[in-house]
Parts: C-alpha cells; structure tokens; sequence
C-alpha cells in the first residue's frame, strides 16, 4: 500500500484498512505502525527489547543508513524519510503550523515526524524529561520508549488506553474530568490532544488544576496563521466534513491565535520556545525540524514569566536582558 501521496484517497485506504482490522477508533498516530508492519521489517519499538525487536531494529538501521537524516528520537542516521501526513486543503489554505502536510517527514526506522523530533529534544535539553511527576496525555510511542519507559513518576493516560498496548501501565482518563489531586505533576505532556476535545476550556482549566505551582505544560496543537479567531464546530461529526473544515476526521476546531487568550482564561500563562531555542540551532537543519514551529509551554498563572528552562548561558543572558526576555514570551 502506497501511503502518503495522495493524502485524503490514501487515508480512507488506510481507514478501511485499520476497521478491517477491527479497530474501531483510527488515530493517526497509530497508522504508521501498522502499515508499515507490512514492510520488510515490521514495526519495532525506538528502544527494543527481545532479541527479536534488536535483530530487527538493527536491520532497519542498516538498511536504512545514510547520512541525510538524523533523528533524535531513535538515534538514527538514514538516507532517506517517509510520509504519513494529511494533505487536506485547509491546512495549506490557512497556513496550519504543526499539522501540516510535510512530505518525507517520518524516520523510517523509529516512524517520528518533525513534531516529535522537536518534543523529545526539547524535553531532553531543557531538563523537563527528568520532572520527577510527569502526566502525559495520548502519548507518543518514540517518546515513551526512549525517555519515559523507566521513569518512577510517568503517569499515561488515554481515552481510549487499549490502542497503547506498548506501555503496560496506561490508564484510562478523559482529560476534562481528571482523577488525579491538585498540584499532582510537575510536567504535563499533552501534545496535539485539545484540538480533539469539544469542551477545550474544562481541559485546560483540569490541566492548569492538577499542575504544581511552578509546574509546566507542553501543550501543542495545530495552529493556523491565517486565521484571526479559531473556527471550531462541536455539533459537526462526519468525517468528511471535519476534513474539510478542520484538516482531521477527528479534529472538532482549528485553532487561531486566541488559543492563548483561552489558555489564559483556563489559568495557564504561556511561553513560547522557538525550535532553535528548544535544541541546539543547527540541529533544526539535520533533524528537519519545522522552523516555524514553537514549543507552546505553560505555566499556573501568577507566577513570574522568567524563562527557566534554557540551557546556562541563553539563561544568564535572560536574566540580565530584558529584550530577551519579552522576545521570548511574545506571541507567535
Ligand atoms: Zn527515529
């Protein structure tokens, strides 16, 4: 099965694909593993186990070798990517960043796209990796494997769980009803989930509560520059029409820029990290990372905007330079 090329004919094959499979409920992020099962290697986790998943992984690291690519959430060097994203119209339309259509984008062994890549880096250099308490919602596969799967304080959740069967001990949660006490994370990871969610506001005020006081949220989601306002639309269910107007079969809004009026509202202040602020700037080139995409990290109102997740040297200067840090907390 050719996946990619065609975006909206090659999703409906792989939607057709997965219900013949018997799963109900397609998420994008779980296609890739699936379609590519079929493929000369299989799936395999970013960081293998059995024998079986390391022969494996190592014979997709060979096979596809080269020194084009790299990816930070595998480690791989490969000459070439893959494509798995939507092509919708709207999404070129209104200039969507983060859930755009990017051609060969996907590590071929590890299956991450640029989102990821850029998520996994930030976590590992700004030191929000090892937050003693983390929640992540709907977690990413690459992302769990490589930093979380020995984590003492990781808590997973999902809507739907059984769609994880890579991590043992995820649970079920809805993210406007959490059962977790206030102040119970230090991190919360919840990456291209809110544009899912009908009643986004009742999510986030639940993901500002269960935040410590000087907790942080990675909270990302498809984002279009050319709009003023979100456009959103609960009452809308068929699938092709969510396409239509929302890039998505399961999106419920695309997001404008009072995504961060709304955070705002919930009680969650929002700082926003360039990728070249996130990683090291010359890894942009050779992760692929978008450059356009930001990390959208938010805190518990009230407390002071002062970055403090660079790395020394970009903190000291923030300190000491106020330009700095308004550059880094204005809107995108
Ligand atoms: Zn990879």
């Amino acid at each position: 099965m050719t996946v990619g090329r065609g975006g909206r004919r090659d999703f409906r094959e792989l939607a057709a694909d997965g219900e013949r499979r018997g799963y109900p409920r397609l998420i994008q992020k779980r296609l890739p593993a699936r379609i590519e099962r079929k493929g000369p290697f299989g799936s395999v986790p970013a960081t293998p186990k059995t024998a079986g998943q390391m022969l494996k992984y190592a014979a997709k690291k060979v096979y596809y070798y080269g020194p084009r690519y790299e990816c930070s959430v595998c480690g791989s060097r490969t000459r070439l990517r893959k494509t798995f994203s939507f092509n919708f119209p709207v999404l070129s339309e209104l200039d969507v960043i983060g859930g755009e259509y990017r051609v060969n984008d996907n590590c071929p062994v590890c299956f991450s796209g640029a989102r990821e890549r850029l998520l996994h880096a930030f976590l590992r250099k700004s030191g929000l990796a090892r937050a003693p308490r983390v929640l992540n919602v709907a977690p990413e596969r690459g992302i769990y494997e490589s930093l979380f799967r020995n984590h003492p304080g990781y808590v997973a959740i999902d809507i739907d769980p059984q769609r994880y069967d890579y991590i043992p001990n995820i649970r079920h949660g809805d993210l406007t009803q959490l059962k977790f006490a206030d102040g119970s994370f230090d991190l919360v990871i919840c990456s291209h989930v809110l544009e899912h969610i009908p009643d986004d506001d009742l999510a986030m005020r639940e993901i500002a509560r269960v935040l410590a006081p000087r907790g942080k949220a990675i909270l990302q989601v498809p984002l279009a520059m050319k709009l003023e306002k979100t456009i959103e639309d609960p009452s809308v269910t068929d699938v092709k029409e969510r396409e239509r107007r929302f890039g998505q079969f399961d999106h419920v809004r695309i997001y404008g820029p009072d995504y961060f009026d709304r955070l705002r509202t919930a009680g969650l202040e929002v700082a926003f990290v360039s990728a070249a602020e996130a990683i090291a700037p010359q890894s942009v080139e050779t992760l692929q990372i978008n450059p356009r995409e930001r990390i959208f990290l938010a805190s518990p109102s009230g407390l002071s905007r002062t970055p403090t997740l660079l790395h020394a040297d970009q903190r000291r200067s923030a300190e000491h330079d106020d330009e700095h840090q308004q550059r880094f907390v204005l809107p995108v």
